[in-house]
């Protein structure tokens, strides 16, 4: 025998009904079918709502009432021939009249007791189960159906019923084993007491009432039909790369159902349990899908971690006190009055020390719980021995579930990292005695982000994925995004790194999309987004909580510069080619550094200095290997660079800077480049980061240009006192001529000191030969004191600095 369970999403309307009878139908061939059903989805709920507004005598219960029955009509005359839909309907209606009375009951009366709230709640399943054996009937399947009721004996707890096993099991082998139809239809969920009064066995115990007909009849399997393809190594609605685990114990499968894997009701296991049955999950919407295995012998899994699965809605209980220690039996009675108080406790952790206890409970009994607590030990609160219990909600508890577990070192380690460096905070940690479970007590509001990252740690073979939110989409950054969308494939190969761009943003709109931006249609995407803010973009970064966030800034803006810190404390790196930050007062330079170091996120900028060249990495490296830095000489402009390469005696130098400017070497303000403070603010990241606390005012800037220049405000003005100052540019090209040597401007840093100015480099100087646009910077350290070492290569240009980006992007992704 065979038992069939289909949830309530399965048969939410008369066309999923029709996939189950095709299911049904595909097993005719097999031994009796025990079909057990739940309720139409969404009724039970509607069933409880109805109960509550008629007991606060609100008369918006009879509209649910109407909606119920609606539904359960129109379905009836869906499945149902034309020819036996008025014996069916008066059937359904005669029973929906029963419970319109029952509610009017607890409507005059304005209570409903638990005994009648079972009775009412009992309705769905009943009504489900009628029309969809008269259907199976009409269809000419030879089925029948039967009242789980007089079938499953239960006490009188009302609202989770214990079974009476002996007399269930009794009547279940005598009634599956005389019935002689092959397909028996029950409803799920419902029993009775001894005295015949309605009773039922929790919410989602349909999966209970089939375990425990299947353990009855010593069925072959029991098939537990929903809208997922399995058990999956954690929740799929929130996790979106979970799979469905072929193969799980059923001491795991129960310890996952108990911290919240919900496809599971966790009692269902034991009945099937003893009598090695196995269960298998499959989806009612793709039954070509394999599903999953519940049993005794699973095939081995080689990862420790078999799902992961999560608690909402918890509540965290601590008694503490230095009376704690010593006092005998403060366990005992705490744990006795919270079970005299029917407070289910989820998980305990107590210090060695005996100092402290701390539970995890329902968020709803939490009330409750504090105040039975604070009575047991009213007297040793008032002696001072222990303090009153202390309280704290919005948790969650996210636990690791594996039979393997215990086998392997270092789980746990790799669970808080993982989930540290993602700014989870964790209030509580428990590991079962079984050491087949480690639990973690997080906020409610990280949940999503903890199950994420735990599932990219355990079980997706080291791909990582990097949330990428890009703040300027100009020059820079629209090329960035190209080279994200040319790389994606390869880095998902070869680095294991799952790039995806969540948010774009210019001066005018942002866009966000967490399943990722399509990169080939960006552009339009971000012109249909919203009104862009700095504020709002931060906030809305910060609330969708991703793991392994990553804010890039491709713009020149010192107000985007200034909201770093709020993103770096919040654990969300920060790239960025924006020189700002890192030349601003040292002060504002260190704190990013020390947040970056604090909240373990990465503060990249390699762009800073030299674009794409691995100038800071390498000044990085030779630091943190313990090297000194002497001296740092660099030609570290381009568009300086450009300028003095082209020009000479047969040109004049207003022309070739305006050349320069037409090709797009200098900023917009030309002035900025020829006035050297950009050279500046580059030697001064480059001394901070080997370790000086240099300030931009210690800087000694020697200018080539006449002070009239210096003066200008207007670009217009400034490439006309160039001009009027021709003799002057003259003379500096000649003086450097005569020696043979050529203009370069040279940013220099030695003991301690840094400068910037034009200088005359002769023949056999490494910058003397430097083309075009080009940077190079020689460093001078205790290990490369006589030959430097060199970089040297493109240092300007929209391509290379979006590559350098991109390098930070993949180095934040490796930390
Ligand atoms: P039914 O109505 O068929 O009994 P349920 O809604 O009770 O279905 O259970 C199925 C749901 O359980 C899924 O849709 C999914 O949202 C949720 N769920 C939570 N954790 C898991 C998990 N680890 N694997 C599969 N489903 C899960
Ligand atoms: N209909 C019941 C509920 O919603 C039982 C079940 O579906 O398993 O809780
Ligand atoms: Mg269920």
């Amino acid at each position: 025998m065979k038992v069939l369970k289909f949830g309530g999403s399965s048969v939410a309307n008369a066309e999923r009904i029709k996939l189950v009878k095709k299911i049904v139908e595909s097993n005719a061939k097999d031994d009796k079918q025990i079909i057990v059903v739940s309720a139409f989805s969404g009724v039970t709920d509607l069933l409880l709502e109805a109960a509550e507004q008629a007991a606060l005598r609100n008369e918006g219960y009879t509209q649910i009432m109407e909606e119920i029955e609606k539904r359960h009509l129109d379905t009836a005359r869906e499945l149902l021939p034309v020819s036996s839909q008025s014996k069916i309907l008066s059937a359904v209606k005669r029973e929906l009249n029963t419970l319109e009375t029952l509610l009017e009951g607890a409507f005059l009366i304005g209570e409903t007791t638990s005994k009648l709230l079972d009775r009412i709640l009992g309705y769905g399943e009943l009504l489900s189960s009628y029309i969809i054996g008269e259907f199976f009937v009409s269809e000419g399947l030879d089925a029948i159906h039967k009242d789980s009721r007089t079938l499953i004996k239960t006490d009188e707890n009302y609202g989770r019923a214990a079974v009476d096993f002996t007399t269930t099991n009794h009547l279940c082998e005598t009634y599956f084993g005389t019935v002689t139809y092959k397909i028996i239809v029950a409803p799920g969920f419902v029993a009775s007491s001894a005295n015949g009064n309605s009773t039922t066995l929790g919410r989602g115990g349909s999966d209970y009432t089939a375990a425990i007909m299947a353990g009855a009849v010593n069925a072959s399997v029991l098939e537990i039909w929903t809208d997922v393809s399995g058990m999956y190594t954690a929740n799929p609605k929130l996790v979106k790369q979970a799979f469905a685990i072929p193969d799980i114990s059923y001491e795991e499968a129960m310890e996952l159902s108990h911290f919240g894997a919900k496809v599971l009701y966790p009692p269902t296991i034991q009945p099937v349990l003893m009598r090695g049955i196995p269960i298998h999950i499959r989806n009612t919407f793709h039954p070509e899908e394999k599903g999953t295995f519940i049993r005794k012998n699973t095939n081995g899994s080689s990862r420790p971690v078999r799902g992961i699965s999560h608690i909402d809605n918890m509540a965290l209980l601590s008694l503490e006190g230095s009376g704690m220690v010593g006092i005998s039996g403060i366990s005992k009675r705490f744990f006795e009055v919270l079970s005299l108080h029917n407070i289910n406790v989820a998980l305990i952790t107590q210090a060695s020390s005996e100092h402290s206890i701390c539970i995890g409970i329902a968020e709803k009994d939490m009330q409750k719980a504090e105040k039975a607590v604070n009575e047991a030990f009213e007297y040793e609160i008032a002696a001072k021995k222990l303090n009153p219990v202390i309280v704290e909600d919005h948790l969650a508890i996210v636990a690791l579930v594996g039979d393997n577990m215990k086998s392997h070192q270092g789980l746990s380690g790799k669970m808080f990292s993982a989930l540290g460096q993602n700014n989870v905070n964790i209030r509580a940690i428990a590991q079962g005695a079984s050491e087949r479970n480690i639990s973690a007590v997080i906020h409610k509001s990280d949940v999503k982000k903890a199950l994420n990252t735990l599932h990219e740690r355990f079980f997706e073979d080291n791909v990582k994925q990097l949330n990428i939110f890009v703040m300027g989409v100009g020059n820079v950054g629209e090329k960035f995004l190209n080279q994200i969308d040319r790389q994606k494939k390869y880095l998902k190969e070869k680095l294991r790194l799952n790039v995806r761009v969540v948010a774009l943003s210019n001066s005018r709109k942002m866009y966000f999309d967490d399943n990722g931006i399509d990169l080939k249609n960006w552009k339009e995407a971000l012109e249909n987004g919203e009104a862009a803010g700095k504020e709002k973009f931060f906030e809305k970064v910060k609330e969708l909580n991703l793991r392994n966030s990553i804010f890039v800034d491709n713009t020149a803006s010192d107000i985007v510069a200034a909201t770093y810190a709020d993103y770096l404390k919040n654990s969300i790196a920060v790239v960025t080619c924006n020189k700002i930050a890192c030349s601003s007062v040292f002060e504002h330079y260190s704190l990013l550094k020390d947040l970056s170091r604090k909240y373990n996120a990465p503060f990249l900028f390699e762009t800073n200095v030299g674009a794409g060249l691995p100038i800071i990495d390498t000044l990085k490296n030779l630091v943190a290997s313990g090297d000194k830095v002497n001296k740092i000489q660099a030609v570290l402009s381009g568009s300086l660079n450009f300028v003095f390469n082209n020009f000479n005696d047969k040109n004049s130098f207003n022309e070739v800077v305006k050349q320069a400017q037409a090709e797009g070497y200098t900023e917009p303000d030309p002035k900025i480049d020829l006035s050297g403070i950009d050279v500046m603010r580059k030697i001064l990241i480059l001394a901070r980061e080997s370790g000086y606390a240099l300030e931009i005012a210690d800087i000694e800037n020697e200018s080539f240009l006449p002070q009239e220049s210096l003066d200008t405000v207007s670009v217009d003005d400034f490439y006309k006192s160039l001009a009027d100052h021709k003799s002057h540019f003259e003379k500096i090209y000649t003086d450097a001529a005569s020696k043979g040597c050529r203009l370069k401007y040279v940013a220099q840093f030695e003991n301690g000191k840094a400068k910037v100015g034009l200088q005359h480099i002769p023949k056999d100087h490494p910058f003397y030969n430097l083309e075009g646009k080009d940077n190079i910077v020689l460093f001078f350290t205790e290990r490369y004191n006589e030959q430097p070492l060199l970089v040297k290569g493109a240092g300007a240009g929209a391509d290379v600095t979006a590559s350098g980006i991109f390098a930070d992007i993949i180095r934040a992704g490796n930390m």
